[in-house]
C-alpha cells in the first residue's frame, strides 16, 4: 500500500454543538493523537468537520490505525482515502485503481463530489458525471443508482490535494471522552458494570473505577479478572484510575451484627459511602453502577431507594431499563463478555442472605445498620484503598 493513503473521520454530534464546538473538537483531537501515538507516527489535522489522519512513516499499519479509530467516541463515520494531484486525469486514474476491489464486489454505485477549492475548473455535478462515465467504462458490470447505491464514490477537492474514497464505516459515535466530566464506576467482575462504564464514556464521561475485594473469600484471580476488564475498557474509555477497596472486615461485621435479610442492602449502602469518599478525592462528580430494574433483590425500586438514601452525589445507572440480552449484546460488542463470564467470586456473593428483603423500607434498613458503628471501618477501608492506573495499550494477563 503506498504511503499516501490517509484516514478521514467525520464527527457526529459535535457538529451540532454551537459555541462549544471548538472545545469538543480539541478534546477529540487530543484523544485521537493519544491513541495513535502507540501505533506509530501520524499527523492529525482538521478542516470543515473532518479529521485527517496521515501516516508519517512508510511502515504505518493502516488496518491497525482504523481499529484504533473505530473505538474513539465522537466519531460518527470513517473511511480510508487516497490523495492525488488536483487534475481530473489523476482523479480518474486513482479512482479506477484504488477502488477496483470495492467496485468489483458490487453492482450499483454513484459518485458525489465536494469542492472546497472553488478554483478547481470543474464544478461538482460535472465531476460526478465525468467520473461516473469513466468508472462505467472501466467496470462494465456496474450501474448507476443515485438513490440507493451499494457504493458511493466520493471525490473531495481540497486545498492541496484531491481525495478519493469509497464507503465509510460507522464510528463509535457519542461524544469525546473528557467533555462530559468525570464519574466513578462501581466495577464488579460481572457482565453489567463494564457495559455501564462504556455507555457513560460514550456520552463523553471520563471514567475511574472502584472495586471491592474480600480476601480470603474472594481470590486474587477474581481481582485480576476485574483488572483485565478495566484494561479492556481503556480501548474505548481511555486511561482508567482503578481503586481497590479492602472490604473483608466490613462484610464480617455486617454478618456478625445485622439481620441476615438486610446483608446485601447494607453492604450496598456501605459501598456507596466508600465510593463517594473516593470520588471526592478523585474529582469525580457522580457514581455509575450496572444496575437494572428487577434483576436481583437489591435492584428493586425499594432497594434502589434504600441505596440512594446514603448518596449525596448522583448515581448514574445507564442500564436501568435494559434487558439482560441487550446488555450481553453490548458486552460482546465491546469485547468484555468473555472476561466477564470467566468463573469468579464477587464480594456480593459472600454471605448472601437466603431470603433477602425484596422490598426493604429505609427506616428498617437504617435500624438494622445502626446495630453497629461502621464509620471507623469505612474510614479504614478508604485509607487502605490501593490505586493503580490502566493505560491505553497496556496489558493484563489472567493466568489459569
Ligand atoms: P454486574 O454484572 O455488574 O456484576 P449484577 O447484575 O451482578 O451486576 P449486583 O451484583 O447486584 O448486580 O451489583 C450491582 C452493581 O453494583 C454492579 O453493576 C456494580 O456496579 C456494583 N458492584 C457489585 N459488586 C461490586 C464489587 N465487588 N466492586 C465494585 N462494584 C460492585
Ligand atoms: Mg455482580
Amino acid at each position: 500500500m503506498s504511503s499516501n493513503e490517509i484516514i478521514l473521520a467525520k464527527y457526529g454530534e459535535i457538529a451540532l454543538k454551537g459555541l462549544n464546538k471548538k472545545t469538543f473538537e480539541d478534546i477529540l483531537m487530543k484523544n485521537i493523537r493519544r491513541r495513535l501515538k502507540m501505533k506509530g507516527s501520524y499527523e492529525v489535522s482538521r478542516a470543515q468537520s473532518t479529521i485527517y489522519i496521515e501516516p508519517k512513516d512508510e511502515n504505518a499499519d493502516m488496518d491497525e490505525a482504523m481499529d484504533v479509530m473505530k473505538k474513539v467516541f465522537g466519531i460518527a463515520a470513517l473511511c480510508r482515502a487516497k490523495a492525488c494531484e488536483k487534475s481530473f486525469d489523476a482523479i480518474s486514474k486513482l479512482a479506477k485503481e484504488y477502488l477496483a476491489d470495492e467496485l468489483m464486489g458490487v453492482r450499483t454505485f454513484k459518485v458525489t463530489a465536494k469542492r472546497a477549492d472553488k478554483a478547481f475548473p470543474m464544478k461538482s455535478p460535472e465531476i460526478c458525471a465525468e467520473l461516473g462515465y469513466v468508472l462505467l467504462e472501466a467496470f462494465p458490470h456496474l450501474e448507476v443508482d443515485v438513490h440507493n447505491p451499494e457504493v458511493t464514490v466520493t471525490v473531495e477537492i481540497r486545498d492541496t490535494h484531491a481525495y478519493i474514497h469509497g464507503e465509510s464505516i460507522k464510528g463509535a459515535g457519542g461524544l469525546p471522552v473528557g467533555c462530559g466530566g468525570k464519574a466513578l464506576l462501581l466495577l464488579s467482575g460481572g457482565i453489567d458494570s463494564p457495559v455501564a462504564g462504556y455507555r457513560m464514556a460514550r456520552r463523553g464521561v471520563h471514567i475511574s473505577a472502584i472495586h471491592y475485594v474480600s480476601p480470603p473469600y474472594t481470590s486474587d484471580r477474581a481481582q485480576m479478572k476485574v483488572e483485565a476488564l478495566c484494561q479492556r475498557m481503556t480501548d474505548y474509555c481511555g486511561n482508567i484510575a482503578f481503586f481497590c477497596v479492602p472490604f473483608t472486615e466490613i462484610q464480617e461485621e455486617i454478618k456478625r451484627n445485622c439481620p441476615e435479610e438486610y446483608f446485601t442492602i447494607i453492604m450496598r449502602r456501605i459501598m456507596m459511602r466508600i465510593a463517594q469518599k473516593i470520588a471526592e478525592q478523585d474529582g469525580a462528580a457522580a457514581l455509575i453502577t450496572g444496575e437494572s430494574i428487577g434483576q436481583v433483590a437489591s435492584q428493586t425500586m425499594e432497594g434502589i431507594t434504600c441505596t440512594d438514601a446514603v448518596c449525596k452525589i448522583p448515581v448514574l445507572r445507564p442500564l436501568i431499563g435494559l434487558d439482560k440480552t441487550e446488555i450481553i449484546e453490548s458486552a460482546r460488542l465491546i469485547d468484555t463478555f468473555d472476561i466477564s463470564t470467566l468463573p469468579y467470586e464477587d464480594c456480593c456473593t459472600v454471605f448472601t442472605p437466603r431470603h433477602p428483603k425484596v422490598r426493604p423500607r429505609p427506616q428498617d434498613v437504617e435500624a438494622a445498620e445502626n446495630r453497629f458503628d461502621f464509620t471507623p471501618l469505612i474510614e479504614k477501608a478508604v485509607a487502605e484503598t490501593e490505586m493503580k492506573v490502566f493505560r491505553i495499550g497496556g496489558q493484563v494477563n489472567i493466568e489459569d
